[in-house]
């Protein structure tokens, strides 16, 4: 055989950025073994050959930024990804993972493990990636280290700094974890428990994932009003962290964006932020997901000092006429640095993505529930956080079309589905009314972004969604059809492409992606799952 597969007649996007061209693929194990004019080769000489005529090869997607942590174990398939094309998945990120698990740790993590329906029987993060590889996968996996969850582990839900002790006790975490595999670190600076962490504690964990080459994603600080001093504080950590290490590190600011009214229209200068901290040498980039609403948890209503609590006490917090009142009056006259969406977008914009005691709520804003039921948006706001245990998702309308254009056509910035792997119908994966783009951010970048509004050419987007992110993660051998790299391979049609999900309808798979290869073997055939679980789980190198 001179392959195993050979995509014949397809236009390659090869990852790189540079033009398209007519090329065929051949495929060897899980390696590229030619690419270029194949047609001397016969299809008798090849196990499986396709037709790839109308259709643009391009490298497997590589999402930067994903929450499969848990999803994965559930079904390990992360079929809304491998539907978008997606052959890697980075997740792990805004500070939050499944390990290291302890007794101290547990009572935060519990919601979130019992909504899976997970029992782990995991404690160290090594534990836990040990896990994930006896998953069958649908695309490769890979992992950074929650910052949040370190914290959780040594200081619970605490509001205060570390001790030296407790402080070293958090960088032996990151260091275990980094050893056993994490691509790096990550933070979610505006949840609990990750919103208590000084800076000196979070550089003390960057600077131990960059001295063993890993990178730093974060969920910044503020990504409203205060989001231009939350992206120096980034530039500030990665810095520090560097010089602790004595190497410098990669940065990553997550889901880019003007994220409420005050900033719109500073898309552009908050890249050009970035822009000039990679002109003084440092080695940052961003992500962003192709889309005007955010989604995030309920709890970010709350004010930091109900977030100190465990979830059961913050229930009983909430329940409490007193501390109702005041955390009424910090939304009115706001904390500094803190994201207060109570005001900005307000209740309008805040759509119940997923409650477990209220599910009739799925889909709904608050306003309009308010407007139903009779009720104050607050007071509905607060039953329900408590009613659930501070678990309930939110899609978020914050920001403008205008500033997600022009963080778009940045040709280093990478896409993201800051989304898990999600399966329409599943018992556990199907919850709620999610955010689309859980299910469509890639066709959508294609289709709406390339095709019909011109943002940014194909090749560049193409180059976004695969070398780019690739080579943040740090893998030498994905993101770039080349011949000797990892055989991760998707076939899409450039004038059909495009997403489905809708925010009223997001469990809907896009059109025209038509063949997705992971390691070598198809795992999407001309649009439908072929059962094949080709992934791995990507250990830092
Ligand atoms: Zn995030």
């Amino acid at each position: 055989m001179a392959f195993d597969l050979l995509l014949r007649h397809g236009t390659l996007a090869d990852g790189s950025g540079t033009p398209l061209r007519p090329a065929d693929v051949g495929v060897t194990g899980d390696r590229i073994a030619a690419v270029g004019d194949l047609s001397a080769v016969a299809d008798a000489d090849v196990a499986l050959v396709i037709d790839a005529r109308g259709l643009v090869v391009a490298p497997g997607f590589v999402d930067p930024h994903g929450h499969s942590d848990g999803n994965v174990l559930v079904d390990g398939a992360l079929a809304s990804h491998l539907h978008q094309g997606y052959t890697t998945q980075l997740s792990g990120n805004c500070g939050f993972t499944f390990a290291p698990l302890n007794d101290v740790s547990r009572p935060g993590i519990e919601p979130e493990l019992e909504a899976l329906g997970l029992d782990p029987a995991w404690r160290t993060f090594g534990e836990y990636l040990d896990a994930v590889d006896a998953v069958a996968l649908g695309p490769n996996v890979a992992f950074l280290l929650g910052h949040g969850t370190v914290r959780g582990a040594v200081l619970g839900a605490d509001d205060r700094a570390p001790t030296d002790a407790e402080l070293a006790a958090m960088v032996g975490h990151a260091e275990e974890a980094m050893d056993a595999g994490a691509i790096g670190l990550s933070s979610g600076l505006i949840y609990a428990p990750g919103i208590h962490g000084t800076p000196d504690e979070v550089a003390a964990l960057v600077a131990a994932a960059y001295r063993r080459g890993g990178l730093y994603a974060t969920h910044m600080r503020n990504e409203s009003a205060g989001v231009h001093a939350a992206i120096e504080e980034a530039i500030v950590t990665a810095r520090v962290a560097g010089e602790r290490a004595g190497r410098p590190g990669r940065l990553q600011v997550s889901h880019l964006k003007a994220g409420a009214r005050a900033v719109w229209g500073e898309g552009a200068a908050l890249v050009r932020r970035i822009e000039r901290a990679r002109a003084d040498g440092l080695d940052a980039a961003a992500d962003q997901y192709p889309y005007t609403a955010a989604s995030t948890t309920l709890a970010t209503l709350l004010p930091p000092e109900v977030l100190a609590l465990d979830p059961d006490d913050a229930a009983a917090a909430l329940r409490d006429r007193a501390t109702r009142a005041r955390i009424r009056e910090l939304q009115a006259s706001g904390i500094s640095g803190w994201e207060n969406v109570a005001q900005d977008p307000g209740w309008d914009g805040i759509v119940i993505a997923r409650s477990a005691s209220r599910p009739e709520w799925n889909g709904r804003s608050l306003a309009a529930l308010a407007g139903d039921l009779g009720g104050d948006p607050f007071d509905l706001a607060l039953d329900v956080l408590a009613d659930d245990r501070l678990a309930v998702d939110i899609v978020l309308h914050c920001m403008d079309e205008g500033d997600l254009e022009a963080i778009m056509g940045v040709p280093w910035i990478a896409v993201c589905t800051d989304a898990g792997g999600r399966r329409p119908g599943h018992p556990v994966l199907d919850d709620g009314v999610p955010h689309p783009r859980a299910y469509g951010s890639t066709a959508r970048v294609l289709g709406r972004y390339v095709r019909e509004r011109g943002v940014l050419p194909l090749e560049t987007a193409v180059a976004k969604l695969s070398a780019v992110p690739a080579a943040r993660l740090g893998l030498a051998d994905r993101g770039q059809v080349r011949v000797g790299w990892a055989a991760d391979l998707v076939a899409f049609d450039p004038v059909t492409v495009i997403d489905e999900a809708t925010y009223e309808r997001p469990a809907r798979y896009p059109t025209g992606i038509a063949h997705v290869i992971v390691n070598g073997r198809l795992a999407i055939r001309d649009g439908a799952e072929t059962g094949d679980l080709p992934g791995r789980l990507l250990r830092r190198a």
